[in-house]
């Protein structure tokens, strides 16, 4: 279902990514869908889109979508995280702030963390597993008390596992865009959350899946739904794996709602992606972010 959805998209690009006609060339030139950009992979039983069918949004029907946009004086991302990042197990703060000002091309801010003990979160003991865990849904009402007026968005940031409810075994992340707050945990991306070692040479695996995160999180703030038509940042993931597969790239028609949204320039913020990207070890993030910088100074057809 999904491939032929994609393989349609991608013999007609402008079904999704909607008309180019009239768009500055350096526009045009980022929007198309170029072979860069390839279908989403065919799901297995278990992934996402084989559990949760969903339609996707093209780029036509994005600003008809009610959704917020920054502006009016509300224009930064905070994040806030939520108690310790214990250095050994934690992706570094500052280079996951770096990189969602690189993504989003906004301002972002990091607040100092929240005393947990202090916020009197309601917390638990995994039934099953015995992990510590917050409820994330408290922490949702505590973040939109805080939401700073300046602010766009407020991101609640975490090393502690979450649960949205009682009957939830736990949840990876929870947002509520209209309320423009979102929480989400790093500590399932860590593979020493389940007795393994970190990979020799891979030491860029934690920071990596925590960037993921926190953009494809902070995307749906601005309003883009899971994406059907490529392989994309946005794809919907039932697991960890399939949170893996998902490039840190977004899509042509995603990267055109969040231009519409922001107003940045592509190749400007592909080159802070890029300079991000060398300077963190993301190899292949770098040779990708450089081959779509070549194709849009037009120096590669
Ligand atoms: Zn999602
Ligand atoms: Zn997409």
């Amino acid at each position: 279902m999904a491939d032929t959805r994609a393989s349609q998209s991608l013999q007609s690009p402008g079904r999704v990514v909607g008309t180019l006609e009239g768009l500055p060339h350096s526009l045009r030139r980022a929007f198309e869908a170029s072979a860069d950009f390839r279908p989403p992979p065919a799901p297995g039983p278990h992934d996402w889109l084989a559990q949760h069918p969903e339609p996707g949004q093209t780029f036509d029907q994005f600003p008809r979508t009610p959704h917020h946009r920054p502006g009016n004086g509300r224009t930064r991302l905070y994040l806030l995280p939520l108690g310790e990042f214990p250095r050994w197990r934690s992706p570094d703060l500052r280079l996951l702030r770096e990189f969602a000002a690189a993504f989003f091309s906004v301002e972002v801010a990091l607040l100092r963390a929240l005393d947990l003990h202090a916020a009197s979160i309601p917390e638990r003991k995994n039934p099953i597993s015995g992990q510590h865990q917050l409820d994330a849904r408290a922490i949702l009402r505590l973040l939109r008390r805080r939401l700073p007026d300046d602010a766009f968005a407020l991101l609640g940031i975490a090393m502690v596992d979450l649960y949205p409810d009682p009957s939830w075994n736990f949840v990876f992340g929870l947002a509520s865009p209209s309320e423009r707050v979102g929480v989400f945990s790093f500590a399932r991306y860590h593979p020493g959350f389940y007795g393994e070692p970190v990979p020799v040479g891979r030491t860029e695996l934690l920071l990596r899946r925590s960037c993921k995160v926190l953009a494809h999180e902070i995307g749906h703030i601005f309003g883009l739904s899971h994406c059907v038509f490529f392989h994309c940042l946005m794809n919907g993931s039932n697991s960890l794996a399939e949170s893996d597969a998902r490039p840190l790239y977004l899509c042509p028609v995603d990267l055109r709602k969040l231009q519409h949204s922001i107003g940045f320039d592509p190749a400007t913020r592909y080159r802070g992606l890029l300079d991000f990207s060398r300077k963190v070890g993301f190899e292949d993030e770098s040779e990708w972010l450089e081959k779509r910088l070549r194709y849009l100074d037009g120096t590669r057809g």
